[in-house]
Order: structure tokens, then C-alpha cells, then sequence
């Protein structure tokens, strides 16, 4: 399966305690399953049993093990897709949708951490989109100023800036972005799924999906689990879970990003999460810094991003990161290396919906899957009790977007389903 092709531990996974759970034993009928126990996965069935639902969260490693483990944990309400774009494929209303979106997203994460008083490392600091690595300065900032623009158009609070502390270049802050430790947020909500009629269940792969009237039917270590709605939280595809009927099927695209992380004296770079102004691929820096004096900031940079889920020399991509984060902050003490798997959604936008009546997946998160798998959690939960989302239609996997056409890319695109 190619998420497990992974390279290194990342920071988290050494710093964070999860619970564990034993394999399902037994076949079930619960009101809702959930397939992944990432941040979606787990978000959607907290929320399930907070809404009464019973769960059956199924996951086929340890919980945590897949791509929320290794993210570099920007909460942020900024598309990958620059916001002028944006406003240029989607019209000013929807791209404002989007980012309400998002916002959304990290207020639930916020609430939670404060109703369940979760020590993960929670801040709100600055999203600073900036100038890439080798283009002229006078055609940064021409870009960064037109994104500035249209995010005042938008009525998002952002500031153009010709020289960010610490980088130098032009760049465009965004205030009330976030960060925290990914594994100690979901380790708390997932402590609170099982009992109750809902039970979480490790080493527990799921082999096959069917649907028979209003039933879905899932097999999993060898026994049923039957429920009246799915939601598909694996991040990558399930080739399975497409059914002959359903029609064509979205496309993601996946790639690989590689990440380091260290420690650091506080110098010139301003505490916060940083991201290239690139189309494409682009370079992401997380800096934490405590209060405790003397002690050092922590930072984290990734990028060099390649096409596919094989990691592809990865001493070599190291290497160059290593070389990028020293021309940027000299004096990194560099103690974790790690690679993970991005999917993309062809349009940018990511694919939060039902392939099917019954059916929910969610993917295409690009670098934004722990707020949009916090969406997503939000709004499987609304769709199983029959609420329509107020971002249903932006996200809608059957949408046109979401489907093969002339889109920038999609050398290396794959059914959702
Ligand atoms: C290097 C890197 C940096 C990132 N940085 C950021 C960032 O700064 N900010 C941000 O918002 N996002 C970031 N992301 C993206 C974000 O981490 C992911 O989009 C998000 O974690 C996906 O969560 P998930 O729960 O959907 O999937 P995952 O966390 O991957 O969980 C899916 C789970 O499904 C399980 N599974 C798969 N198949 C089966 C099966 N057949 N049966 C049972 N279980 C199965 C897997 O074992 C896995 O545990 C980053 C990603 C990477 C790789």
C-alpha cells in the first residue's frame, strides 16, 4: 500500500503518546463506519459519537500512522491555489466560501482543544506567504502584491510587506493562522471514541466495500461490519470502493515531500508558519518558539516535492533541503528527517462528499489536510444525519473541476474511487 513507504519517523511520532486498540474480532452493525484513522477519520467519528451516532473507526496500521503523523501541522485558511486564481476560476463569492472553509475548520479544532483541555502545542501565530527561491524580486513582488489584493477583496486580513524579517523578500502575512502537534490533538479525541456502542479498532485493513440497498458492507479482518453510511478517511484512494455504476470518478494527483525538523536559537525569522508563492510544489517552514527563556525554537522545513509515492533519493533530497534551510537560517541543528505523501485534487480544491448515496470520501487536501480533514469530519457527520453542508457544492467530488479536463496537471492523476 503506498502510504507505508515512508521515509523516517517524524518529530511528533517520538513526542506523542496515542492509545491503543485491538483488531476487530467480531462482526458489527453500527450507524455509521469510518475507514483511516487520521485527522479525518478520527475528527469524523468524535464528532459521529458526539452526535449519538454509534462508530465503528477502522484503521489498518496504528492509529496516527498515516499522513497525520508526518504533516508539518500549518493550520491555515490559505489555498494552495494563489487567491488570484482563485477569484479568477470561482468568481470573489466562492473563493470567500473557501476560506470561510477553512476558518471554520480551525475554530472547530481550536473549541476542541479548549472543551477537552488539550496540551498539543496550540497557537495562533502568523501565515506568511513569501517570495520563491529564485525569482527576480521585482516579479515577486508584483505577485505577492496582486495576491495581497485579492485578499482584500475578499475581506481576509492580509499585509503586503517588501522584506520579511529574517527572508528578505517581499511577502504577504495573514493573520489568525495556527499550528500544533497533530498526534497529541487527535490522541485526546480519539480516547473519547470508543464505548458506548462505537469502538476503534487497529490492525484492522478493509479488504472490501459493498453496498446492498440502504446497507453498506464492509470486510475487515476477516469479519462484517454493516452500517447505514461510510465515510472513506484513507486519504489515498480505495481502488475498491468505486462501484461499476457510479459513473466517472474524480482524479487526485499524489507526490511525495520530504521535511526536516531541528533546533535553533530564536534569530530574525519571526515565529510562524511560512509557504512559497508557487504554482506548483513549493518550500514550507514552521517556526515554533516558546516563552521559556533560553530555550530553543523549533523549526521544521519541507518541500522538494516529485511526482508519485515511492520516495525517490531520498539522501540526496535531504541533502538539498538541508542546503536550502542553511542558506535561509544558518545554525539549524538538524534531528529528524522524514518524507510523506501529498494528494492533490486536480482543481486545488479538495474532494470532501458522496461518490454515492451512503458513501463519503475525502481526499485531495494538498498541504491542507488537517484543516480540510477537519472539514471533512464536519461535514460527513452533517451528510449522515441528512444536513446539507453550506460547502457541499464547493467541494462536491462530482463536480466538473474535480474531473479530468484541461486542467494545469494530471501527468500522474488516479480515481478517487
Ligand atoms: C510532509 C507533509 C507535510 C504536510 N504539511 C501539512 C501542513 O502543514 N498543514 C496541513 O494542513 N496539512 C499538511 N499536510 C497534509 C496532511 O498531513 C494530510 O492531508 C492529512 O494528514 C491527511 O489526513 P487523513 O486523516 O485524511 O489521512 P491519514 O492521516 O493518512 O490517515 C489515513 C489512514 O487510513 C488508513 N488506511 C488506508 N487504507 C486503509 C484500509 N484499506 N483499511 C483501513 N485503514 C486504511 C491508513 O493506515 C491511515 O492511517 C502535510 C502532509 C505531508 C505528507
Amino acid at each position: 500500500m503506498f502510504d507505508r513507504v515512508n521515509v523516517g519517523e517524524s518529530c511528533w511520532a517520538s513526542t506523542a503518546q496515542l492509545p491503543t486498540f485491538g483488531r476487530l474480532d467480531r462482526s458489527l452493525d453500527v450507524d455509521l463506519i469510518v475507514i483511516g484513522s487520521g485527522v479525518t477519520g478520527i475528527t469524523t467519528a468524535h464528532l459521529a459519537k458526539q452526535a449519538g451516532l454509534r462508530v465503528a473507526l477502522l484503521e489498518a496500521d496504528r492509529c496516527g500512522s498515516g499522513q497525520t503523523g508526518r504533516s508539518t501541522a500549518h493550520l491555515t485558511a490559505v489555498t494552495d491555489v494563489p487567491l488570484t486564481r482563485l477569484i479568477e476560476r470561482i468568481g470573489a463569492a466562492r473563493a470567500r466560501a473557501i476560506w470561510e472553509a477553512g476558518f471554520a475548520a480551525i475554530t472547530r479544532i481550536r473549541a476542541e482543544i479548549r472543551d477537552a483541555r488539550i496540551h498539543c502545542d496550540f497557537a495562533w501565530v502568523r501565515g506568511c506567504l513569501h517570495a520563491p527561491h529564485g525569482v527576480p524580486g521585482v516579479q515577486a513582488r508584483a505577485a505577492l502584491a496582486q495576491e495581497a489584493a485579492a485578499a482584500h477583496t475578499l475581506g481576509i486580513d492580509a499585509a503586503y510587506v517588501d522584506a520579511v524579517p529574517g527572508l528578505g523578500g517581499p511577502g504577504v502575512w495573514f493573520d489568525g493562522q495556527a499550528r500544533l502537534h497533530p498526534l497529541r490533538y487527535v490522541s485526546v479525541l480519539l480516547d473519547r471514541i470508543d464505548g458506548d456502542g462505537s469502538g476503534v479498532y487497529e490492525s484492522t485493513h478493509v479488504d472490501a466495500i459493498d453496498q446492498v440497498d440502504d446497507t453498506v458492507i464492509v470486510s475487515a479482518a476477516g469479519h462484517r461490519v454493516t452500517a447505514r453510511y461510510l465515510v472513506v478517511a484513507t486519504h489515498v484512494p480505495l481502488p475498491f470502493a468505486r462501484f461499476e455504476d457510479d459513473g466517472p470518478q474524480p482524479l487526485v494527483n499524489v507526490s511525495t515531500s520530504y521535511v526536516i525538523s531541528g533546533t535553533a536559537p530564536a534569530g530574525p525569522v519571526d515565529e510562524g508558519i511560512y509557504w512559497e508563492h508557487r504554482d506548483a510544489a513549493y518550500e514550507y517552514l514552521r517556526i515554533d518558539r516558546t516563552d521559556r527563556d533560553g530555550a530553543p525554537d523549533l523549526v521544521i522545513f519541507g518541500g522538494v516535492d516529485h511526482a508519485g509515492d515511492e520516495p525517490a533519493a531520498p539522501a540526496e533530497r535531504f541533502a538539498r533541503l538541508e542546503r536550502r534551510l542553511a542558506q535561509r537560517l544558518p545554525g539549524v541543528r538538524i534531528e529528524r528527517r522524514w518524507s510523506g505523501t501529498i494528494v492533490d485534487s486536480i482543481d486545488g480544491r479538495p474532494l470532501i462528499g458522496e461518490v454515492r448515496p451512503g458513501v463519503f470520501v475525502a481526499t485531495g487536501f494538498g498541504g491542507n489536510g488537517m484543516t480540510y480533514g477537519t472539514l471533512a469530519g464536519m461535514m460527513a457527520v452533517d451528510a449522515a444525519r441528512g444536513v446539507t453542508s453550506p460547502w457541499a457544492d464547493l467541494f462536491d467530488v462530482r463536480r466538473q473541476g474535480g474531473l479530468p479536463g484541461p486542467w494545469e496537471r494530471a501527468p500522474d492523476a488516479r480515481a478517487v474511487c
